[in-house]
């Protein structure tokens, strides 16, 4: 590894990159997508390769990346995403490889991502009552996709967690069912804050359920102890007094943890983001097929890594209203 870190003004060094291959989905989510007559996907030439896509990782690797998550839009409907999880699994110094995915591939494909070395899985799942999830996903999909969970259960993938966006007024009565469906699992369950990166721009400070909320309640039915944050984890974490397991909280919202980030973000179309809520976005993928050294990559990597801003909990415009540059499908949450 080069003895070149990526490093930023406030000292954090990026260890974890999340790598979206496709801002498209077959969902849309009310939190997430745009209404149809308004998304603009990007263009399929603009899509990295699996080449690509290599390449640049195999560059951020070499610069400190220890662990990858890939995302989308939808992940899984990039075909052959498997031999791409191979590759990445098998870049020096990159010790895991993880999938974010809406499910509703994945009874078809845990057992050939496993097998290609996917670690494991988050699946998102916001309802567990199915005219809600179509309701919220657009999609009516909620079998499908408890399936496709209890297949990566069963081929071993290693950790499967849920994901689920806690929001007033669409999924906030439910809390318990999705704890009672975890806990009966033995499987993680992170509840994230619901954040002003939605296409419908229906997002506002009321629909946020704070994590504060989510636990009281939760522990108020299920007792719980504090386990804390882990160091540049995004989830505070609590575990269940009997043993059933442990929740997490992401509050993005109203507890950032932005001062020991080190995350860094791969769009579809090779920008680096080096924060969810960056309005800068770092042109890769124009070095990439310009004919530049990895050497050269690796520069302006650097560089855009020390300029990453200070985090959400720096930027009080955010909760009231501001021009994000992309929807979550096209960052990759
Ligand atoms: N399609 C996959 C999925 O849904 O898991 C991966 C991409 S999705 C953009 C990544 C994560 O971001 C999901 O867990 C999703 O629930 C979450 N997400 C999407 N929009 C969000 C928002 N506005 N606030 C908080 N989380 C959001
Ligand atoms: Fe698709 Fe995931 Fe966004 Fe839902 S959250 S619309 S599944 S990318």
């Amino acid at each position: 590894m080069s003895e070149r870190k990526l490093i930023d003004r406030k000292g954090r060094i990026a260890k974890k990159l999340r790598i979206s291959v496709t801002d498209r989905c077959n969902f849309a989510c009310l939190f997430c997508m745009p209404e149809k007559d308004k998304i603009s996907w990007i263009e399929q030439e603009e899509i990295l390769t699996f080449e690509e896509i290599g390449r640049v990782a195999r560059i951020l690797a070499g610069l400190g990346i220890e662990k990858i998550r890939v995302t989308g839009g939808e992940p899984l409907l990039r075909p052959g995403l498997e031999s791409l999880v191979g590759d990445l699994c098998r870049i020096e110094g990159v010790r895991s490889v993880d999938m974010t995915t809406n499910g509703w591939f994945l009874e078809q494909k845990a057992e050939s991502l496993r097998r290609a070395g996917l670690r494991g899985v988050t699946v998102s799942l916001h309802s567990l009552r199915s005219d809600r999830f179509k309701q919220i996903s657009g999609v009516d999909a909620l079998p499908r996709v408890l399936k496709g969970i209890d297949r990566a259960l069963d081929v071993g993938l290693r950790p499967v967690k849920v994901n689920s966006v806690a929001i007033r007024g669409f999924n906030s009565d439910e809390l318990l069912e999705l704890v009672e469906y975890a806990r009966e699992r033995r499987m993680a369950i992170r509840f994230i804050e619901f954040m002003p990166l939605d296409g419908l721009g229906i997002w506002s400070g009321d629909r946020v359920v704070s994590g504060k909320e989510i636990i009281e309640r939760v522990s108020a039915r299920y007792p719980t102890f504090s386990k804390g944050r882990g160091s540049a984890e995004t989830s505070s974490l609590w575990e269940f007094e009997d043993g059933k397991g442990e929740i997490g909280l992401i509050t993005p919202m109203s507890d950032p943890f932005c001062d020991d980030c080190d995350r860094l973000r791969l769009t579809a179309d090779g920008k680096l983001l080096s924060c969810l809520f960056d309005t800068e976005y770092h042109d890769i993928r124009s070095l990439v097929r310009g004919g530049a050294s990895d050497a050269e990559v690796a520069d302006l990597i650097l560089k855009a890594v020390w300029k990453k801003p200070d985090g959400v909990g720096y930027m009080p415009w955010v909760k009231d209203g501001w021009a994000k540059p992309r929807n979550m499908n096209a960052i990759g949450g």
